[in-house]
């Protein structure tokens, strides 16, 4: 999916030029030539990164700019009129991530995009990070304890030798807990839409896990069989 820039400039031709621009750099482009506007349009659309002139009509880009970034973290690239000290200062004070002074190449422009736009990436990736491995890092049941992390499993403190599939297919059933999983619904989601094979394969490797982690895997109290359906882990 593309990314979405927001662009809120009040003269037609600059608008247009931003437009085709980025356009022509496969984003997609909504644009406004008003604050209020933009205000609308940023939270209906949640763009990726926004571009912000000034000097416009309704409210100016400083108000814009101090409102949105009550709600969102959005990059905001400002333009500022005129190489003005003063507008550089109140905008980065109001929240905006960067600026450009007019006039600016295309060129210029879509650099400063694509820094702002890699560097909210990064940051989002960063922060998934972060909270996997401090909210999800691993998971109890009793003497079972999966570590996501590191993708090892103990039972009674011990580690279970998994195959990579057999790890995976239990990482599927501890993050749904108590559900019924069908074969199918398992099998697309452990293995892939690609995978060549049929709901035995799943069959095959319960048994496996079974053997690993069951008391009696004969008669399994943790990954139970649900007739006509599919299986339940019940923790
Ligand atoms: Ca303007």
């Amino acid at each position: 999916m593309p990314e979405t820039i927001l662009v809120v400039e009040d003269e037609p031709a600059l608008r247009d030029t931003l437009s085709y621009n980025l356009k022509k750099d496969g984003f997609a482009v909504e644009s406004v030539g008003d604050g209020r506007a933009a205000l609308e349009s940023a939270r209906k659309l949640k763009p990726d990164l926004i571009i912000l002139d000034i000097m416009l009509p309704e409210l100016d880009g400083f108000e814009v700019a101090r409102i949105l970034r009550r709600e969102t973290t959005t990059p905001i690239l400002m333009l500022t009129a005129r190489d003005d000290e003063i507008d550089r200062v109140v905008g980065l004070e109001v929240g905006a991530d960067d600026y450009l002074t007019k006039p600016f190449s295309m060129r210029e422009l879509m650099a400063r995009v694509k820094a702002q736009l890699r560097r909210t990436r990064l940051l989002q990736e960063e922060l998934a990070r972060q909270h996997k491995t401090t909210q999800h890092a691993t998971l109890v049941f009793d003497n079972l304890v999966i570590n996501l992390t590191r993708r090892e499993v103990t039972l009674d403190g011990k580690p279970v030798q998994l195959k990579p599939k057999e790890y995976e297919l239990l990482e599927f059933f501890a993050q749904h807990k108590g559900q019924m999983l069908s074969r199918e619904f398992i099998l697309e989601r452990v293995w892939g839409w690609d995978f060549i094979g049929d709901s035995r394969t799943v069959d095959v490797h319960v048994r496996w896990l079974r053997q690993k982690i069951e008391a009696d895997a004969a008669h399994p109290t943790r990954i139970v069989t649900v007739r006509g359906g599919g299986y339940r882990f019940e923790g």
